[in-house]
């Protein structure tokens, strides 16, 4: 059995955000030359998230929004976490959201359904982070 592994790294703009990562994995896919196996894809910080669902702009506000409804950012004084830190919202919001995806890899490509796509949820950026890929397969 072969495996390959690696790491994408992520800063973002804003302090809540959701990034397409599908092409990303893709690539690291093609890199392992695996065919057939499992594809692990997971964030490394307990305040992001990867999830699959649909790319699409709306829903991805829409998981903002209620995200946010759920566990505010604001007033930060109202989480017992937040002595030291201001992010306890953002450990909420990824628990929410799953800390990682396994795919099937078929024939060397994700084996997804019609519309799913792999995404990076961020809920506390702005600084460096990492999301680990590994593929493990013949
Ligand atoms: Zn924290």
């Amino acid at each position: 059995m072969k495996s390959h592994r690696e790491y994408l790294w992520f800063n973002t703009d804003k302090r809540m955000e959701i990034v397409n990562i599908t092409e990303q994995v893709r690539e690291v896919i093609k890199q392992s030359k695996i065919q057939e196996g499992l594809c692990l894809v997971n964030a490394m910080h307990i305040t992001a998230s990867v999830f699959i669902n649909d790319a699409e702009s709306g829903l991805h506000q829409d998981f903002k929004d209620w995200l946010e409804e759920l566990a505010p950012h604001e007033p930060v004084s109202q989480y017992r976490h937040n002595t030291f830190e201001d992010n306890a919202d953002a450990h909420l919001k990824r628990q929410v959201m799953g800390r990682e995806v396994v795919v099937a890899i078929t024939e060397g490509e994700l084996d997804f359904g019609p519309w799913e796509q792999i995404f990076y949820g961020e809920f506390d950026g702005k600084r460096d982070k990492r999301v680990l890929v590994k593929v493990m397969g013949e």
